[in-house]
């Protein structure tokens, strides 16, 4: 049967070993979502099926969205993500409508992880007409995650947001996002490893990571993947006026850290 919905899904290849650090939000989500799926018989005995839902929350660019598909990728599971930002912006019942077949979409294509942006963008408004708008809206996302109990097993969902404290409490109690998980800035050492999982593979020339990683307090997973990129354009310029291939050099990546600003600080 021909799949007819709009809705997109892709099968991610991610898996956590190329998402730095976080080893804590990992085995949380091993818990509750990995071995639960890999292993039913064990996990059936203390009443645990395979599904459920995450709460992500933490600033920007630290790996709330890579993380979400890396566990897709862990599962070999399709994934959904649901800008909320861009579902608000449909007229009233369109936008319920437009929810529901993302739900409908995933308990179709199951095992599979629904990745909700945004979250906060929800109920944020000061305008009564908006404000009718967000409560339906939300109103239909607590039916879909009601639902998941019933019906949804093997539907992961993973709602992120920058801003938990704006969250509609309806929204956390007990089996709907009752999983609150910190995603934090990378420590110094993650920093490191997120750097080396960023330049893997391309030619460096004896690159003191040690030191970058101790020069990029508050830089986030998304400053530092910037960093990589910046400093690897840098070696690339030099390709073209060499014609050879250059390493990427200890300055290059020096550069790169002085003309990015740490996005983390401000949260
Ligand atoms: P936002 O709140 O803005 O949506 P986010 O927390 O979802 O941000 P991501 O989109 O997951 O952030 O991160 C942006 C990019 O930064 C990712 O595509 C990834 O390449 C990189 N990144 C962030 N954190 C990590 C990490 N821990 N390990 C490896 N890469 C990371």
């Amino acid at each position: 049967q021909e799949d007819q919905s709009l809705v997109e899904s892709d099968k991610p290849a991610e898996t956590f070993d190329d998402v730095g650090g976080l080893e804590d939000v990992k085995k949380k989500i091993r818990m509750n979502f990995i071995l639960p799926l890999k292993q039913p018989e064990l996990f059936a005995a203390y009443g645990k099926s395979a599904g459920g839902s995450l709460l992500l929350f933490g600033p920007p660019g630290c790996g709330k969205t890579f993380l979400a598909r890396a566990v897709a990728g862990e599962i070999e599971a399709n994934f959904i993500h649901i800008e909320l930002q861009a579902i608000l912006s449909m007229y009233t019942g369109q936008s319920e409508h437009n929810l529901h077949d993302f739900f409908e979409k995933a308990r179709q294509c199951r095992p599979c992880v629904i990745f909700i942006d945004e979250l906060d963008a929800m109920g944020g408004s000061r305008n009564q007409m908006r404000q009718h708008h967000d409560r339906m809206l939300v109103n239909q996302l607590l039916l879909e995650l009601d639902g998941l109990q019933a019906e949804n097993e093997n539907v992961f969902v993973i709602g992120a947001t920058n801003t938990p404290w704006y969250l509609d409490s309806a929204l956390r109690r007990p089996g709907r996002f009752n999983h609150l998980v910190f995603v934090p800035p990378p420590e110094e050492a993650e920093r490191q490893t997120i750097l080396g999982l960023k330049l893997k593979g391309k030619p460096v020339d004896s690159l003191n990571l040690e030191r970058i990683a101790a020069e990029t307090k508050y830089f986030s997973g998304a400053d530092l993947e910037q960093v990589v990129s910046d400093a690897v354009e840098s070696a690339m310029e030099r390709m073209l006026e060499t014609g050879e291939v250059q390493p990427i050099s200890q300055n290059d990546v020096k550069a790169a850290v002085k003309s990015r600003k740490a996005t983390t600080l401000e949260w």
